[in-house]
């Protein structure tokens, strides 16, 4: 049956319609966590994204709100202790994807210049890593989160 938000990627992930590499993880307060939906160029970029469909920051409910900021502080310690990240962005943009996700983007020692800060979204077609490599390190990310 078609609705409103079937052409809309993050609800299609929250249904299960669309799979990104690693599946998708449950975290507290109505909040998931995924592998970027589209081809990355580093290993270790995820994504929490609202089950509700909410168009941003600014209209998650109160549990959403209340477990975002513990929640994503976990995932970066995790991208830090678990893969060696050295540091990690966030940036939630919404101007394409109009459902709440917040990029958890890791910088590693090794990240060309021009794939840093939001030049991570400027990489280009032979930048992708292969789907293994981004399994893996969510699988990394999964295990070191508690109760992961
Ligand atoms: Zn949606």
């Amino acid at each position: 049956m078609a609705g409103p938000d079937d052409a809309c990627l993050a609800c299609r992930i929250v249904r299960g319609d669309h799979r990104p590499p690693g599946g998708v993880l449950r975290l507290e307060g109505g909040l998931l966590l995924h592998a970027l939906a589209d081809p990355t160029p580093l290993a270790g970029w995820l994504v929490i994204t609202s089950e509700r469909h909410a168009r941003a920051w600014y209209d998650l409910d109160p549990p959403g709100l209340a477990a975002l900021g513990p929640a994503a502080a976990r995932v970066m310690r995790a991208q830090r202790e678990a893969l060696g990240a050295e540091h990690v962005y966030a940036f939630a943009i919404g101007d394409q994807l109009r459902h709440f996700h917040l990029h958890l983007v890791p910088r590693y020692a090794d990240t060309p210049q021009r794939l840093r800060g939001r030049g991570a979204f400027e990489a280009r077609a032979e930048d992708a890593l292969p789907a293994w490599r981004v399994v893996a390190a969510i699988e990394s990310v999964r295990r070191a989160l508690p109760g992961g």
